[in-house]
């Protein structure tokens, strides 16, 4: 027996992949992981210092629904002087992962009926939060570049919400302040929310991140996400925050409270470390990620995959059209060369024609990955 709310969610495709290649690597094969978007880096000491002792000094008790304090004020000043949001700890709710932001935020913003405006391919586990918000979803187009192309199209008098993510998963596409300011026409002439999962901020290259809640006009329409997994390499703690208008930050936490109830006391503390700690761990990510990207960009373009050069996260999402499409380049990929990656259909419909590959793996591991690209595409070339 299941409700027909639930019976219209799907599996997470990453998940699914990241699953299936850890059970393929348990058997013996030599898969190469290039699926799921974990960072493969460990937690930066200082912070596992901050969490173990918090345990040590018996926070392991309840806390406020909506986080501790000091990690609630952390955020504030952050979202203060690096993404120029005016708000205070009053204004935050901490979460167990950007994910169950993602879903309380959509929750707490769309009715039965309402649609929300995805622009491209986009992450997988937004549509089935829509879903489950008794919402649907219209697909914005893109061109090459992943940049919306007549975003006024995809809205209607039932739109209620924009979805933005940039840096994105899983194109890796930076939007500039242009984009953003058009975005925000939009939703101010439409009066629309905007959902803005600001989750790779920080990883980033050549580009500068903008808040789009920091936009005029936009104060009272965004909510903005953000979390600890990507750049502080904590997937496992689960930790995750949001921001927007005090009326929606006040049923987000109704939600949270029947719910989850808080993100882990003592994770908590090490979100503190992690933002008032040395950075440097970050930028060294970072710099690793860039030099990945430099590598498995050119490689793929050498053996003839035509791919966007990503601003930001650590995915490449390049178009394999020529070679059977996402889905069956996907399958090959893992069975001819033992390559897990994510075909591009995860991603809604405009991502049939691509396969997404993770950088979250060695330099070793991508070279590697590259070769066997290469000899299976010879195997193509003879079929
Ligand atoms: N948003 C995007 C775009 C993501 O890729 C992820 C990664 N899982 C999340 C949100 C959620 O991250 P987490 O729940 O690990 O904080
Ligand atoms: N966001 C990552 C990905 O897209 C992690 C897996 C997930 O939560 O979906 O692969």
């Amino acid at each position: 027996m299941v409700s027909a709310r639930m019976a219209s969610i799907h599996e997470s495709t990453t998940l699914k992949i990241s699953a299936m290649a850890k059970k393929l690597t348990a058997s013996g094969l030599d898969i190469i992981d290039m699926g799921v978007g974990e960072p493969d880096f460990n937690t930066p000491k200082h912070i596992v210092e901050a969490g173990c002792n918090s345990i040590k000094m018996g926070e392991t008790h309840y806390a406020p629904t909506a986080g501790i304090p000091e990690l609630r004020q952390a955020v504030a000043e952050k979202l203060c002087d690096e993404n120029l949001l005016e708000v205070t700890a009053d204004d935050v709710v901490i979460t167990p992962g950007a994910k169950m932001a993602v879903f309380a935020a959509i929750q707490a913003l769309m009715q039965e009926g309402d649609k929300c405006a995805f622009i491209g391919p986009s992450w997988v586990s937004y549509e089935p939060c829509v879903a489950f918000a008794g919402g649907s979803v219209v697909w914005g187009k893109v061109d090459k570049q992943f940049m919306p192309v007549d975003l006024a199209e995809s809205i209607n008098s039932k739109t209620k919400l924009v979805l933005v993510n940039s840096p994105s998963n899983p194109t890796g596409a930076v939007f500039d302040r242009r984009v953003l300011e058009e975005i925000r026409d939009l939703a101010c002439d439409h009066d629309l929310f905007v959902i803005a999962d600001e989750i790779y901020e920080k990883i980033i290259y050549d580009h500068e991140h903008i808040s789009i809640g920091s936009l005029p006009g936009m104060e009272d329409r965004t909510v903005t996400i953000n979390g600890f997994s990507k750049a502080y390499a904590m997937t496992g703690w689960r930790l995750g925050y949001l921001t927007g208008p005090r009326e929606t930050m006040k049923w987000v936490t109704r939600l949270l409270s029947h719910s989850v109830s808080q993100a882990t006391t003592f994770v908590q503390r090490a979100g503190v470390a992690a933002l008032r700690g040395p950075q440097d761990d970050v930028a060294a990510m970072v710099a690793e990620f860039r030099s990945r990207r430099d590598l498995l960009v050119s490689g793929l373009r050498r053996l003839g995959i035509p791919c966007n050069m990503p601003g930001g996260a650590f995915y490449v999402f390049p178009d394999v059209a020529q070679l059977g499409g996402g889905d069956a380049f996907t399958e090959r990929l893992l069975k001819e060369a033992l390559i897990a990656a994510t075909p591009g259909s995860a991603f809604g419909p405009g991502g049939v024609d691509y396969v997404r590959f993770s950088y979250a793996t060695s330099q070793d591991r991508i070279r590697e990955a590259l070769e066997r690209i290469e000899r299976m595409l010879e195997g193509y070339k003879k079929a």
